[in-house]
Order: structure tokens, then sequence, then C-alpha cells
């Protein structure tokens, strides 16, 4: 069924915020249920319905192409290039290239207005969804909110509004529910700006990270898993920590991630007009895909405050995914000496660039192939994209 033939919806009813949501505890809180879109859930929840393909010819006007080594990895696409902001934002997760697009399109009236997501005065890594109007509340929405957001739940309030051009800012599973009951919502023109996404967590499970992780969980402002193989904390008082990946706590920290990462294979919003992320860059730049004019378009308002690049791609990642894989398996955790010699060997001859993101995409498919095997063997041949099953099949899995 696609969306055209979608029945009305304005009769249905939200969910209560207590209610068991229909994908269970594969729900990952993306708000649609929390809005009379609830109505679709059954072909628009990722969780419930995987329907990428479908999806990709909807919104790109073709699927990707299997064949193309990079539409296999990083999905449908014009171009993609490494990126910088000359005057970065300060606070942002990285320079802020997201939060100037939005900007520029708010400002010279492209759109009314912007989904994106704040926090809460009381806890700055709990969400809080919005549909920005101003400039100042969009650029109050910078910096990750670590945690499952349900960014759709101000969807009722856009059809109430009578908003005709929108921007929505999101991570996979929210996009592919978006544009799933996107041409019900009676917009014109509907922008999507996604960032790539993995490994996140509810709110208890980020305090759970946090403690078991940094040497200071209260006072973190921002982190990120970098491309140097280590995950950085930037503290209140501007303070730098670095923990390097194969010193992470595994034993303690395989049930923290939601169940909704553990299963998903959309890393790279295969479904945004233009992702913004970091992976396929070198360290300290941030990584484009235009996946398509509107996604060219949104880009080219920012051109002029950009320093660009080429993307390049440096060694190979396929003996580290193929050991990553037992080791996650048994949740090995090497002593901090150990984890620290190994991430600087490694950020020295290890994979860069392009194949960086391959090496990321790589042990998240494999894990999470792992994983909907084992705990919804039913759900494995039509939840797990055709891409993500050629992915997986380059290694040799454990048979259980
Ligand atoms: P900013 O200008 O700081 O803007 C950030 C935007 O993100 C804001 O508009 C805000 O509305 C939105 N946002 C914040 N939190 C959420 C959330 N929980 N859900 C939806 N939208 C949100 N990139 C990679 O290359 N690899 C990764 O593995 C990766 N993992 C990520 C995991 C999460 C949970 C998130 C939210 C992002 C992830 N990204 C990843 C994207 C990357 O961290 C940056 O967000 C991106 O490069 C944009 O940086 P910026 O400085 O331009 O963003
Ligand atoms: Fe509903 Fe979204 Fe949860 Fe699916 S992931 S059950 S659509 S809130």
């Amino acid at each position: 069924m696609t969306s055209v033939d979608f029945p009305k919806h304005k009769k249905a009813k939200a969910l209560k915020p207590t209610s068991r949501r229909p994908a269970k505890e594969l729900c990952s809180e993306c708000g649609l249920c929390d809005t009379y879109y609830v109505h679709y859930v059954k072909e628009a929840c990722a969780f419930i319905n995987q329907q990428i393909g479908e999806l990709e010819e909807q919104t790109h006007t073709r699927s990707r192409n299997l064949d193309n080594p990079d539409e296999l990895y990083f999905g449908v696409q014009q171009e993609m290039m490494a990126a910088r902001k000359t005057e970065p934002i300060e606070g942002a997760q990285w320079t802020g290239i997201v939060s100037s697009i939005a900007i520029e399109m708010l400002s010279s009236g492209m759109v009314e207005g912007v989904v994106c997501v704040q926090n809460t005065k009381e806890d700055r890594f709990q969400p809080m969804p919005i549909i920005a109007r101003t400039p100042e509340e969009i650029l109050a929405a910078k910096v990750n909110k670590p945690t499952l957001s349900p960014n759709l739940s101000v969807l009722e309030q856009i059809e109430q509004s009578g908003m005709k051009r929108l921007l929505v800012i999101g991570v996979g599973c929210q996009i592919q529910a978006l544009r799933a009951v996107e041409k019900e919502l009676g917009l014109e023109k509907l922008y999507v700006l996604g960032t790539p996404c993995v490994d996140n967590v509810n709110r208890a499970g980020l305090q759970k990270f946090l403690e078991t992780t940094s040497r200071s969980p209260k006072t973190v402002v921002h982190y990120e898993f970098m491309q140097d193989f280590r995950v950085h904390f930037k503290h209140e008082d501007g303070s730098t920590e670095t923990v390097p990946f194969f010193g992470l706590k595994t034993n303690q920290l395989k049930d923290v991630f939601a169940p909704s990462c553990m299963s998903c294979f959309d890393y790279v919003n295969s479904l945004a007009d233009l992702v913004v992320g970091y992976m396929g860059a070198p360290f300290g730049w941030q990584w484009i895909v235009v996946r398509n004019d509107t996604g060219k378009e949104m880009l080219e308002l920012v051109k002029d405050q950009l320093e660009t690049q080429p993307v390049m791609s440096k060694g190979d990642r396929k003996e580290a995914v193929q050991q990553s894989i037992p080791a996650y398996d048994k949740g090995v955790t090497l002593p901090m000496w150990a984890a620290k010699l190994m991430g600087v060997v490694i950020e020295k001859i290890g994979p860069k660039g392009l194949e960086y993101a391959r090496f990321s995409i790589d042990s998240h498919f494999t894990r999470n192939y792992l994983y909907v095997k084992r705990n919804y063997p039913h759900k494995l041949e039509a939840h797990v994209p055709e891409f993500a099953k050629r992915i997986v099949s380059q290694y040799k899995l454990p048979e259980k």
C-alpha cells in the first residue's frame, strides 16, 4: 500500500504516553504514535514495515543501485563531499552545517517552519521537539540530544497550523515514518535534512553509558564517537576527555543501546534529501551526501559559508570488522593501557574517510543482523533490506 491509498486519519486518536507502542520493544519513540497519524502506523513504522526501497523510489525517483559500491553503502546520491564551516557555530555538534542550512532556509522564506529538537530546561539531554519559526529557535536546537527523540510528535501541529512549506531535521527511523505519511500532511513542499544515526539510547541508557565511560558524567555537555577510534567527551569547563573505543566496557554496555537501534539498517538516512554527518570525512570535517535535486538546492544556500574538499578513502577495514564480530559477542574489554595502544596503532594504519564509514557500517550491520536473527528470527527476511544483506554477506558470522 502506498501513502496515496491511505484513508483519512483525523478521527484517529494519538496513543497515551503510557500505552505500549505497536512496534512493542522495538519502538524507537519516533513520535508518530503521539499523533493521529498513528492511524498509519502499520504501514509507516520503520520497525513494523521496512520499505526503504519503495520509499527511495517515491523520494528520489529510483532506489539505490546495488552494483554501485558507493550507493550500496551510502544510498542514492548525486554527490558526496567533506565540508566544514569557515566560521563554526559555537556549541554545535560539529561545525553547525545543519543549523546553518535550517536558518538560511527559514530566513530566505523557502520554508515557514523547521522541525528540530531542543532540550528541556531541566535536562540538557532530554529531547523536546519543536517547530521552529525563528533562527533563534533553530540555534537553540543545535547539538545532538543523544537519546531517542519523538521528533514526529509535532506532526499534528503542522496540519493544524496551515503551514505549506516545511523543513524536517531528523534521523533515519523518524524520516522513514515521515516519508510514509508525507502525502497526508497537506504540504506543498517538504524538505528533509537528515543526519546519520547509530547506537542511540533512552535517557536511562544514556546515564548508564556516561557513568560507565566518562570520568565526570555530570559535566558532559556533548560527546561523539569520532573517526580517530575514540569517544570524545566535552565537559562544561571546556575540557575534552577521550576514551578509546577498544577500552569501552562492552560487557556492561551490551544492553544499553535501544532494541530499535540494535535492529536498524538505515544508518545513513536513506530517505533524506540531504545528509550531514561526519563519518565519511577526515577527522574534524563533516561529511555531506546530496541525494537529489532538493538536497542540492538546500546545500547551495550555505555553499559560501563552507570550505569543502573531495571525499577520500584509505586503508582496508575488512580484517578489523571480521575480528570485531566475536570480540563484541563475547563482550571483550581490553585493559586501558592496551586499549590506548591499540587506538594509537589503528589511528595510524586504520581505515580513513569513506573506508572508516564502511568500517562503521559493516560493524553495526553485522552486529544488528545477528541481533535480529537471534531475537526476532521471524522478522529477519523482511526487516533486513537487500543492501544490508549484501553488506553482511561479506563476513563470516557465528552460526547461532
Ligand atoms: P548542529 O548544527 O549542532 O545541529 C544538530 C541538529 O540535530 C539539530 O538541528 C537537532 O534538531 C538535531 N538533533 C539533535 N538530536 C537529535 C535526535 N536525537 N534525533 C533527531 N534529531 C536530532 N553522524 C555520523 O556520521 N555517524 C554517526 O554514527 C552518527 N551518529 C549520530 C547519532 C545521533 C543520535 C545523532 C542525533 C546524530 C548522529 N550523527 C552521526 C550526526 C552527527 O553527530 C551530527 O549531528 C551531524 O554531523 C550534524 O552536525 P552539525 O554540527 O551540523 O549539527
Ligand atoms: Fe510508533 Fe514510531 Fe514507535 Fe513505530 S517507532 S511504534 S511509528 S512511535
